[in-house]
């Protein structure tokens, strides 16, 4: 399968994980929208979080949150959850994954 994070997660590409266990790995975004933004994404491939859902694995989408809550409360001040679902959603990546966004003023309502 031709999935870009289940190669990061493999190492076939390179990445600096900023935290990993053996269920989630989180990096920075090569993108990022805010001085401080990092994908939280399961190491097993998903490809939203509606299919980790259909697979019943409320404990996969418990520990992406918490893993995701607790890098924004590390960033020392408010944070932003963004999980972009489907095209529509603003999804580009086909593997499940949590954005979490810091260190400016996030607008609201988004565009
Ligand atoms: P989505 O649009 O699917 O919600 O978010 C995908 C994110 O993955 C984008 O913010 C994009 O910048 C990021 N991204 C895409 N390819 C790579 C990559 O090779 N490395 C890293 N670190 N981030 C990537
Ligand atoms: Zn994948």
């Amino acid at each position: 399968m031709d999935c870009i994070f289940c190669d990061i997660i493999a190492g076939n590409i390179p990445s600096n994980p900023v935290y990993q266990d053996e269920d989630v790995i989180a990096i920075n975004d090569i993108n990022p929208q805010a001085p401080v933004h990092r994908l939280v994404i399961p190491k097993k491939h998903f490809a939203d979080v509606t299919e980790i859902e259909r697979a019943e694995d409320g404990a996969l989408l418990a520990k992406l949150f918490a893993t995701a809550s607790r890098l924004g409360r590390q960033s020392g001040g408010g944070f932003r959850l963004v999980v972009n679902t489907g095209a529509e959603g603003g999804q580009t990546v086909d593997h499940a994954h949590i954005h979490v966004l810091s260190g400016r003023f996030m607008e609201w309502p988004p565009g």
